[in-house]
Formats: structure tokens, C-alpha cells, sequence
């Protein structure tokens, strides 16, 4: 079973793409499932994004899904627009943010993980607001290059956000951590979103 995270797909980095296709067309061939949780791209506009880049990622999922790899999807703080064409096309299940899977004979958590950064309120506070079902409607029926502007805004607080605010507080929060072990019944898991590999 694989775990991938935070790839942060983007047009402008074209080289991390090629590995992921890399990856999806050997490595993953011989999995027994893959689970991407999150952030796999950098900014998803909606489904509807002819965008080439983005295009070929869907193909080479599908070809994945197609040989027989069962394939998961929870979403990031950067990817959550992804919906049920995407879905669809890919063959990718979507997962709740904070689903127990079983992995070979254990019960593990998983997350993308944005949600156990509590000492980060102000991010706590624009994910309530992005995530709500209002504000994804909303985005979800504006017109592509709305949401373009729209994430290139996003994406510019977010740099400054990262900027200014202290190492630890982007970091989740440890005892959040152990309250959703504890809340899940389970004694593992797996998250992304902080980009620091680690074992604890
Ligand atoms: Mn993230």
C-alpha cells in the first residue's frame, strides 16, 4: 500500500509531474492500493480545467485505476475543489478528511492534516469560511478565469501567511494530534500538509 502527499502539482515545475507519471506507470503498478492525501496539486480550479498539465495527470490516474490499483483522494487545503468528475474520470475514491482504512490488518487514520494546525487561527478561520458548502457553491459555479484570479490571491496570502508566521504554529498541534487518535480508536496516523517528514 502507498501513501503519497503534498506533490503540489504545478505547470511551473515540470519535473516533479515527470516523477509522479514515473512513479504511477512502475512503482504503483505493483501496489495493493494508493492513497494520495492531498495537495496533490498546487491549485485545482475546478474539474472543468482544460489545462494540458493538469489533463495528463487525470490520464495517467485513470491508466493506474484501469490496471487494477485501487486509488484514493482526500483533499488538501490547496486541492479541495476537486469534485465528482474528477472522481469520475480518474477512478479515484474520494475519502472524508480523517477516514480509518485498514491497512494490512491495522486500523490507521487518515488526514491530509491542515485540520491539527490549531495554534494557527487565522488559517482555521479562512478554512471554515473556504470550506463551507456556501463558499463552494459559490466557487464552483463561477467562471474559470474568476477562479484563476480568485487562487492566484489565495495563493499570494497564503506565501505571505507562510512569511510571517512562526515555524511552530504552521506545525500541528501535538495534543491535537493524540485527541484524534483518541477520538478514532486508533494508535496511527498518517498526514501530509506540513511537508516534514517524519516519524514521532
Ligand atoms: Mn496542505
Amino acid at each position: 500500500t502507498l501513501l503519497v502527499s503534498d506533490l503540489h502539482l504545478d505547470p511551473a515545475t515540470p519535473a516533479i509531474a515527470r516523477q509522479f507519471v514515473e512513479f504511477l506507470r512502475n512503482e504503483a503498478r505493483a501496489a495493493r492500493a494508493l492513497y494520495i492525501l492531498g495537495d496533490l496539486f498546487e491549485v485545482w480550479l475546478g474539474d472543468d480545467d482544460p489545462d494540458p498539465a493538469v489533463r495528463s495527470i487525470v490520464t495517467e490516474l485513470r491508466a493506474l485505476r484501469d490496471a487494477g490499483v485501487p486509488t484514493y483522494f482526500i483533499h488538501g487545503n490547496r486541492d479541495f475543489l476537486i469534485g465528482s468528475r474528477f472522481a469520475a474520470e480518474t477512478g479515484c475514491t474520494l475519502l472524508d478528511d480523517g477516514t480509518i482504512v485498514d491497512l494490512h490488518g491495522e486500523r490507521v487514520l487518515l488526514m491530509h492534516g491542515d485540520v491539527l494546525c490549531t495554534a494557527d487561527t487565522s488559517y482555521q478561520r479562512l478554512r471554515k469560511i473556504l470550506r463551507s458548502p456556501l463558499t463552494l457553491f459559490v466557487l464552483r459555479h463561477l467562471g474559470l478565469e474568476t477562479r484563476r484570479k480568485l487562487g492566484r490571491k489565495l495563493r499570494a496570502g497564503s506565501q505571505m501567511h507562510v512569511g510571517a508566521t512562526a515555524a511552530e504554529i504552521m506545525d500541528v498541534t501535538p495534543s491535537e494530534v493524540v485527541d484524534s487518535l483518541r477520538r478514532a480508536r486508533v494508535s496511527t496516523l498518517v498526514h501530509g500538509h506540513t511537508h516534514r517528514p517524519a516519524i514521532h
